[in-house]
């Protein structure tokens, strides 16, 4: 099938090189001319793991273009999908202006029956909008289905590949199956393809990021508590998450939940309910509870340091929101640098891959260390930010023999407290017992 996928970013990159992969003819648009000339040149703009050679193999067998020029891409289509951001606007509401753009300018250019699909994540009733903008802007016929995007970042590609279930939300029994086949390929294993209406998709997208959003704030909220009460919260978790009913996904405590998604979403449907009357109490707490729990590390410090931290050093472990990708968007790591920025301190950091997007946030406020121990030379303490895998068995010698002194406070939970106490270490976690040597 012939496809355009306008907007390149994680989701649309991912899901245009899939669809590639699976046979299909993409032309992926993108405004940003800069990342669409990268991608030409076969240098991928995100990390994403397995990505690169997807894309590669994708192009080399002329399946998968990129382009600025969205006439000649919805020419080639029948099927757009529409996958550009969707920000949080100022008063918490989804910013849509990206996908109405779009829409109108799909519609000026379409040249015959098109089906628009759209991924971008869009609060209910967007899809009316869109169908508005679209016949307004062509005489063509056209079909709006509403398709939610449920990729992890950093297992990106496997999640499309396999996904759990593909929800597609059309009033059009025609669009409905012309999107259904595209993902059949993907769904063999057997994964669900659901078709309902279009705003029953809409939601089923917010419904579900906030119950996720719902489930760590919970575990963080638990969290806190253990460490008042002497409770151990990953024994809790166990406890907790092994009842069939509950589940252990989702439940680890750390640093609250970050990136473009679990945020901006929360606060969206937090929107939404409240233009229809509705005080969406409980996702006001999960939201709250998440903005104090990114500042759990820093109170950690100004607690041990009795705050006094002007002239300290640091050395952080991990800046993207998760492990896995490079996107540092509403990631704990910025709130605690520019706590401790703020607070005179200075700043030794290290991350697999977001160090670039560090360095366009803090420029030169701070110090980017290719290699994770370098970051510790001469540092108070080591702060765990980010669960990367390559953190978890460190040499714990050579961090002892970097630090000032034997200091570590672990946003992640990712070692344990009695290993550290063994080791000589001063060990902060988060709802788990410290190990304070004395
Ligand atoms: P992104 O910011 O990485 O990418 C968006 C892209 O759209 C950018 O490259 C931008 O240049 C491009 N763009 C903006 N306006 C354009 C226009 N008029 N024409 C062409 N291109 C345009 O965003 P993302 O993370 O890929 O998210 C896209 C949507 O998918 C959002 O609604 C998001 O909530 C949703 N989503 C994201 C994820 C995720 O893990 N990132 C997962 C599920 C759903």
């Amino acid at each position: 099938m012939r496809i355009c996928v306008v907007g390149t970013g994680y989701v649309g990159l991912v899901a245009g090189t899939c669809f590639a992969d699976s046979g299909n003819d993409v032309i992926c648009v993108d405004i940003d001319e800069a990342k669409v000339e990268a991608l030409r040149q076969g240098r991928v703009p995100i990390y994403e793991p397995g990505l690169e050679e997807l894309i590669k193999r994708s192009v080399e067998e002329g399946r998968l273009t990129f382009t600025t020029d969205l006439a000649t891409a919805v020419r080639h289509a029948l099927v757009c999908f529409i996958a550009v951001g969707t920000p949080q606007g100022e008063d918490g509401a989804s910013d849509l202006r990206a996908v109405f753009k779009v829409a109108e300018d799909v519609g000026r250019v379409m040249d015959g029956y098109r089906v628009v699909v759209i991924k971008s994540t869009v609060p209910v009733g967007t899809h009316v909008q869109v169908r508005d903008i679209l016949t307004r802007s062509t005489k063509f016929p056209v079909d709006v289905v509403s398709n939610p995007e449920f990729m992890k970042e950093g297992a990106a590609i496997e999640d499309f590949l396999k996904p759990d279930r593909v929800v597609i939300g059309a009033s059009d029994e025609r669009a409905a199956e012309i999107v259904k086949d595209l993902y059949a390929p993907f769904c063999r294993a057997g994964a669900p393809i659901l078709v309902m209406d279009n705003a029953s998709a809409e939601m089923t997208k917010y419904a579900s990021n906030a119950l996720l959003a719902t489930k760590i704030s919970f575990m963080n909220e638990v969290a806190n508590l253990c460490e008042r009460v002497g409770a151990d919260v990953s024994l809790v978790r166990q406890g907790v998450g092994l009842d069939t009913r509950i589940g252990l996904s989702f439940l680890y405590a750390g640093l609250g939940y970050g990136g473009s998604c679990f945020p901006k979403d929360v606060r969206a449907i937090i929107h939404t309910a409240g233009d229809h009357g509705i005080d969406f109490s409980l996702l006001r707490a999960v939201d709250d509870v998440n903005n104090r729990q990114k500042r759990r590390l820093f109170e950690k410090l100004q607690g041990f340091y009795n705050g006094s931290l002007k002239g300290r050093t640091f050395g952080v472990w991990g800046l993207s929101f998760k492990p896995r990708t490079d996107d540092m968007r509403e990631a704990p790591s910025i709130g605690l640098i520019e706590d401790l920025l703020r607070s005179g301190c200075s700043v030794r950091v290290h991350d697999p891959e977001a160090m670039d997007v560090a360095r366009s946030i803090f420029a030169d406020k701070i110090t980017y260390h290719r290699q994770n121990y370098e970051a510790l030379d001469g540092a108070d303490a080591l702060l765990v930010v980010t669960e990367w895998n390559e953190f978890r068995r460190p040499d714990f010698d050579r961090i002892k023999r970097l630090l000032k002194e034997p200091v570590i406070f672990d946003g992640r939970n990712i070692w344990e407290p009695k290993t550290m106490r063994e080791l000589g270490f001063t060990y902060f976690p988060i709802g788990r017992p410290s190990a304070v040597q004395r």
